[in-house]
């Protein structure tokens, strides 16, 4: 199914002639329609994959052996197996009880995320587990350099792919993994914490992460950071409770407006952390007056 989406888009020209998935690579995946009445046979201990038969589960009891499976997928990452399945499910977004006022959410590399109620959430890639595990892949990336560059020195041609070589690219995949998790994990407890205040309407900024990357200075923090991950994770939380989701428009003055009297300040830079009002002497964190002024924003688009 992936060849024929694959191919599609090929011939419409949206895309390159499909090219074949590398084993060493980690988006390594397999989807598996259930066409048998036994497939996707699921049980506490083991699933029913078409064609290989049941698997053992090393993580038991995350798949409910209760419902009604249509397909699923095997994929491998790090040296791992995972499955996935799709179920059919009838279960209903939870209803509201009793939404307390709107909120902004300002996004930031100093701080993920700045709310109007004056909550902030870190930058997880600040952290020192996280900072030890970057420096720890910057030495495995090197060891794994180093092993083409000796290839080449012993005089081969082309530096080809070897057993040690694949030994060192998994060392490297755990670390990008472990990475990704902590990220994620971080991404969903974020999410969770500002959609359990139950708000009436959440309103962001349309980013432009694209334009912040091509400033190199700024390129890797802004992509440790995920924004896009994080909308999306919110734009999901935001229906499933039944929360409006605004987007403001990336040229909105949210920074450089008082968010107590409406005076817009013209000369604000970047480095300024602390946002002091001329016309009525509001002192307030540069972060968290732009968050109140999306909280409070009427021009905007629902997500
Ligand atoms: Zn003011």
């Amino acid at each position: 199914m992936n060849g024929e989406q694959a191919f599609k888009r090929f011939f419409k020209g949206e895309s390159k002639f499909p090219r074949f998935k590398k084993k060493k690579n980690q988006d390594v995946k397999a989807y598996f329609p259930k066409n048998n009445t036994t497939d996707w046979t699921v049980e506490r201990h083991r699933v029913k994959i078409p064609t290989i038969g049941f698997v053992q589960l090393k993580e038991k009891g995350y798949i409910p052996t209760n419902a009604v499976v249509k397909s699923g997928t095997a994929s491998m990452q790090a040296g791992r197996y995972f499955v996935a399945v799709l179920i059919d499910s009838n279960e209903k977004p939870k209803e509201d009880i009793e939404p307390t006022n709107g909120i902004g959410i300002d996004l930031g590399i100093k701080t993920l995320a700045t709310i109007s109620n004056n909550k902030v959430f870190k930058n997880i890639n600040k952290t020192n587990s996280v900072r030890k595990l970057k420096r720890k892949l910057k030495r495995e990336q090197r060891r794994l350099s180093r092993k083409y560059e000796h290839k080449k020195k012993r005089g081969e041609k082309t530096a080809t792919y070897s057993a040690n070589i694949a030994k060192q690219v998994k060392k490297i995949q755990a670390i990008h993994y472990k990475l990704t998790n902590i990220r994620n994990d971080y991404t969903n407890k974020v999410v969770n914490e500002i959609a359990k205040t139950k708000p009436s309407h959440i309103t962001i900024e349309d980013l432009n992460s694209s334009g912040m990357m091509k400033n190199r200075h700024l390129a890797k923090a802004v992509a440790e950071q995920r924004f896009y991950c994080f909308k999306q994770k919110l734009e999901c939380k935001c229906k499933d409770n039944g929360i409006e989701l605004r987007v403001v428009d990336r040229f909105y003055p949210s920074s450089k407006t008082c968010s107590c009297c409406g005076n817009i300040k013209k000369d604000l830079k970047l480095a300024d952390r602390t946002y002091t009002c001329q016309e009525c002497g509001l002192v307030i964190d540069r972060d968290l007056n732009a968050s109140i002024n999306l909280a409070n924003a009427k021009i905007y688009k629902i997500a």
